[in-house]
């Protein structure tokens, strides 16, 4: 059985990437669509043969309860209407997959995982890295320690395309969740906890936005540093205002990395002892198939995502202490516990 996924929010990504991914699933079809644009309906509905009965606004997609075609909606709308369309769709009985980041903070995302649970569907965040071969090694080594103790690490992820394609430029919007830190900067805390297998204790972070006139009230560039068990330290930068995409782990007899290491057409990577990391899913938008066939197969086989909402949750403990330093100046600022 293949499930039929709703895609909420037809922007960018979910037109670029995530409907042409379903295309390549085995366990997914994309079977609805939920809009604010009806402009943008006659081409969606027409290339993917998409019912009207199957077509909601945002207003009337509390609906989709009763519509057997939609078992999962995926939320791709910007950040700050990921809560709110999670919880309609939880409230509608359905398995909810939710763009990164999650929400726009822990108490937020609580907020969600507590509504899945409580309606008895799976939520699952839209962190497609941790679907990707490469990185999945990279986790792997976070217990295997080929070089011994990490020392230390660098999570580098920025990007100059935040208004490009971008409806209304939210990105630019404290209020709707703009700013880097939230759209590249949860790629280095996750990489961190990821490469570590830890979570941090505490963060101090700067704000290093050089163009405020432009950047006004959201980060054009964070800095931070994070805190681990065992002295562990992660040095991030997160811009809108550079390319970067560079993770490093630093060990007591050796190092490996990944550059990019959030990249849509794979990972590519090596260490100190002259190991290759060479992508392996093949072009995009295999990455967003294989996350989407990993979280099908969840629902199918009744068992936990790989990347469930408590992921989601512990990064925006994260961002919570991240901004929280930002505004001290780099006050060093302990992260909550769950
Ligand atoms: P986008 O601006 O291209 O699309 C957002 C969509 O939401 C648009 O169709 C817009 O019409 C709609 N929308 C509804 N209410 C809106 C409002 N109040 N203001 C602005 N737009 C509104 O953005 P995008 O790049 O597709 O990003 C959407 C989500 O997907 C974000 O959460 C982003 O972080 C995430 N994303 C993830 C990845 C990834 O690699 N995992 C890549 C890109 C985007």
């Amino acid at each position: 059985r293949r499930i039929g996924v709703a895609l909420v929010g037809l922007g960018g990504y979910a037109k670029g990437l995530l409907a042409p991914a379903l295309e390549l699933t085995k366990h997914c079809r994309l079977a609805g669509l939920v809009t604010g644009s009806p402009d943008k309906l006659p081409e969606w509905q027409g290339k993917y043969g998409i019912p009207d009965r199957n077509v909601y606004s945002y207003e009337d997609f509390h609906r989709i309860a009763d519509n057997p075609d939609i078992d999962a909606v995926y939320i791709v709308t910007p950040n700050h209407l990921h809560k709110a369309h999670a919880l309609t769709a939880a409230a509608a009985g359905k398995h909810v997959w939710c763009e990164k980041p999650m929400a726009m903070d822990a108490a937020e995302g609580e907020a969600m995982v507590k509504a899945c649970r409580d309606h008895k569907v799976q939520l699952a965040i839209g962190y497609r890295m941790q679907h990707e071969p490469n990185t999945r090694r990279f986790m792997a080594m976070a217990t295997e320690r080929p070089f011994g103790r990490i020392i230390k690490l660098r999570a580098d992820a920025g990007w100059f395309g935040w208004r490009d394609g971008a409806d209304e430029a939210w990105r630019l919007d404290p209020a709707r969740g703009g700013g880097a830190m939230y759209d590249m900067g949860v790629y280095c805390v996750n990489a961190a906890r990821y490469s570590t297998g830890m979570e941090p204790v505490a963060v101090q972070a700067w704000d290093e936005t050089v163009r405020r006139e432009l950047f006004k009230g959201v980060d054009e560039t964070m800095r931070f540093r994070l805190e681990f068990p065992e002295d562990i330290v992660a040095e991030c930068v997160t811009s809108f205002g550079r390319n970067l995409n560079t993770l490093q782990v630093d060990c007591e007899r050796g190092w490996y990395t990944m550059s990019p290491f959030q990249g849509y057409e794979g990972n590519r990577g090596r260490a100190s002892d002259g190991t290759v990391f060479e992508p392996q899913l093949g072009k995009k938008p295999r990455m967003q198939a294989e996350q989407m066939d990993q979280d099908a197969r969840a629902i199918l086989e009744n068992r936990a995502p790989r990347v469930p909402g408590e992921e989601g949750v512990r990064d925006l403990r994260v961002l919570d202490a991240v901004f929280a330093s930002a505004k001290s100046d780099g006050k060093r600022v302990e992260i909550a516990r769950g």
